[in-house]
């Protein structure tokens, strides 16, 4: 089994995000940019199938710049085999990024495609299932738990009211949640050996698929800055205030 993982290139989640200061959106010279974190996750699972002898190969894919190489590397580094880039400079929104994928899942004759369940830059939650409804593939949204069985993924998803269990047939689109695994650290002899790995460099533009942004961003801004709060010395004193602030 053919395990495909896209893997999208965001500023890291440890830099604290600066609005440009025209408003035009987030600040990107200069920022440390990494792997979505959700997707390093969903590069793991699909490791650890191919340890388990579950999957034969781990492709992992990325659109983006030239920079984008960077979180295939780190993907590749994690164990999976091969990457593609599809490069593209600028912004892409879901929609064109799920029919970039969908070219590539049918290419690569891939059998379950695991994504991240959000890109932590836009927080759209929207590529894989636009991804489940263009190819017309079952999907499974927000995974703490993979198990493949013959010809079907049985996954365990995080829905408000607790744990859901899906049974797939392949092919199939999962999501990766946090709860799904733990990544490893990648070893350097694995960092190493991943600069070595073969990566597939094409133009977005040769799929021939739609890009044209369906969304204008009007404007972006930081949110506003939380008050300081105060502390009060007894029960009574927080009641009296709450009662003061009309709370009460
Ligand atoms: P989103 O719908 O933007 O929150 O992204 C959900 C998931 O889709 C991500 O976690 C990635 O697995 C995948 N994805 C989104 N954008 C890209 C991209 N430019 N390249 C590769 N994968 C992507």
């Amino acid at each position: 089994m053919k395990v495909l993982v896209p893997v999208k290139r965001v500023v890291d989640a440890n830099v604290k995000v600066r609005v440009k200061a025209d408003g035009s959106g987030v600040e990107l010279a200069n920022v440390k940019m990494s792997i979505n974190p959700f997707d390093e996750i969903a590069v793991e699972e699909a490791v650890r199938l191919k340890e388990h002898g579950v999957a034969a190969e781990v492709v992992v894919v990325s659109i983006g710049p030239a920079g984008a190489e960077e979180a295939l590397r780190t993907a590749l580094a994690i164990g999976a085999d091969r990457g593609v880039l599809l490069q593209h400079d600028g912004e892409i929104e879901p929609l064109a990024v799920a029919k970039a994928l969908k070219q590539i899942a049918v290419e690569e004759a891939a059998e379950l495609v695991i994504l991240g369940k959000q890109a932590i830059d836009y927080d759209c939650d929207q590529t894989g299932q636009m991804l489940a409804g263009l190819l017309d593939w079952p999907q499974a949204t927000f995974a703490s738990k993979v198990v493949i069985e013959g010809e079907r993924a049985v996954v365990t998803r995080e829905v408000d009211a607790g744990h859901q269990t899906l049974s797939l047939r392949l092919p199939a689109i999962v999501t990766a949640d946090l709860r799904l695994n733990d990544p490893r650290y990648a070893s350097l002899p694995n960092i190493m050996k991943a600069k070595k790995k073969p990566i597939d460099k094409r133009p977005l533009a040769s799929l021939g698929v739609d890009v044209a942004p369906r969304l204008e961003i009007l404007k972006m801004a930081e949110p506003p800055h939380r008050k300081a709060g105060a502390k009060v010395a007894s029960v009574e004193d927080l009641v009296n205030s709450l009662r003061h602030a009309g709370v009460l």
